[in-house]
């Protein structure tokens, strides 16, 4: 068949991004949810067992020095920088992206004249981000206008605080251009936080070079530091010391064993810690980050953009006519890392295809998801994937897994 000839070129080419001997995805399955929940790296168990029988078992309290958790988040922050494209020094993982962006957001506010009084976000931003800016909004007597990216150059003004939206769209993928979006909020005034929750690992960003203010992102998606890995947040450096976000804990403190009465903030990125960092977790995603090492971004949203082609011609020529739209963005160079389809009966259809070991997601009310992360993923899998959805759908077997009660 034309298409495994295609596939087989695609896997050639970009080999030298290939580092699926890394993860310990399970035999018989293709995993296609990395947008969600990226699979486990053998660097992240070791470094989680190393973190439990080494340093919690025999270091116990003593690790917090000696094997340097003390920093853990600051370390987690300076292996993401690089991925990025922010300076070491300017990134603190910690907390989820949601309680960073609540964080960012009124530092950000708290950073402008008060007649500045509105946030522009994108209509179709993540939920989090959309309660995260209603509340902040409600909490400053400010409006928070959601819009659609489209309209955001025109709606841009001098009562506009702050712009946050989401870099590659939940759903469509679709990329929003954080150079110029980053520049005309400037030239009105308005600072600028960007969500990278899609985007970290698995397409290009250059905060510096679009001189991005904040942005925060997701440890648990391309990353693949784990369930419920913690965040991070980006901090510009000429905003390092001067932005204060607003849980002033202990870790945030400019001397946190100091145990001082009163709050005295950290003069750099240890001002956006709130609490105690999980070192489990951190530990998960440290090792899950060394996988990274070496590898180029640009060249794993390549080899996206290349599966992701194959993924669209063959849902063009084959799955159209079986009643499948395709409602990822076209565009290669603007679109993030996963392709989604539409079907009426789409949940039933994901959960054929989960069946047979194929993991995609389903997405309300007819969105099929299936992320390409470049570092395991093959434009084979994706032969393969459209060969089962042909299957099912042809055979009609789907039908047995429609369910009026789905949670998800
Ligand atoms: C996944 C995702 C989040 C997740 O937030 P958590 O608080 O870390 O669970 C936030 N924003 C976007 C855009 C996401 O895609």
């Amino acid at each position: 068949m034309p298409q495994n000839a295609r596939a087989l070129a695609i896997d050639t080419e970009f080999a030298d991004v290939d580092r699926r001997h890394h993860f310990e995805i399970p035999a018989g399955v293709i995993y296609l949810d990395g947008n969600s929940l990226g699979p486990l790296t053998t660097a992240a168990r070791e470094w989680v067992q190393r973190a439990t029988a080494d340093e919690w078992g025999r270091g116990l309290i003593r690790s917090w020095n000696t094997a340097d958790w003390v920093h853990i988040g600051q370390r987690a922050g300076d292996a993401i920088a690089p991925l990025i494209g922010a300076a070491p020094g300017t990134v603190m993982v910690g907390d989820s992206t949601t309680l960073n962006l609540y964080k960012a957001l009124h530092a950000a506010i708290d950073l402008q004249p008060s007649e500045r009084n509105e946030v522009i976000t994108d209509v179709d931003n993540f939920p989090t981000d959309l309660y995260i800016v209603d509340r902040v909004c409600a909490q400053r007597g400010f409006t928070s206008r959601a819009m659609k990216r489209s309209e955001m150059l025109g709606a841009l003004s001098d009562r506009t605080s702050v712009l946050t939206l989401t870099h590659v769209d939940y759903r469509s993928a679709e990329m929003a251009d954080m150079l110029e979006l980053t520049r005309a909020a400037h030239a009105v005034g308005a600072l600028v936080i960007w969500d990278l929750a899609h985007s970290a690992g698995a397409v290009p960003v250059d905060l510096a070079a679009c001189d991005a203010d904040f942005a925060v992102g997701c440890g648990y998606k391309y990353l693949n530091g784990g369930p419920g890995a913690p965040a991070f947040v980006y901090i510009a450096p000429r905003w390092l010391g001067v932005a204060r976000q607003p849980i002033e804990g202990w870790h945030g403190h400019a001397q946190p064993f100091a145990f001082a009465r009163e709050y005295e903030p950290a003069p750099g990125r240890e001002q956006f810690q709130v609490g105690t960092q999980p070192v489990l977790a951190a530990s998960a995603l440290l090792g899950a980050l060394s996988v990274f090492e070496g590898v180029d971004v640009a060249r794993l949203h390549a080899k996206s953009i290349a599966i992701a082609g194959l993924f669209h011609d063959l849902a063009d020529e084959l799955l159209a006519q079986r009643g499948f739209g395709i409602f990822s963005h076209r565009d290669g160079a603007s679109r993030g890392s996963h392709v989604a389809l539409t079907h009426s009966d789409g949940y039933a259809i994901v959960q054929a295809l989960i069946a047979r070991g194929i993991i995609g997601d389903f997405r309300r009310p007819d969105v099929l998801r299936f992320g390409i992360a470049p570092l395991y993923n093959s434009a084979k899998d994706i032969v393969a994937l459209v060969e089962a959805i042909i299957d099912i759908a042809d055979s009609g077997s789907y039908a047995q897994f429609r369910s009026e009660n789905a949670v998800i």
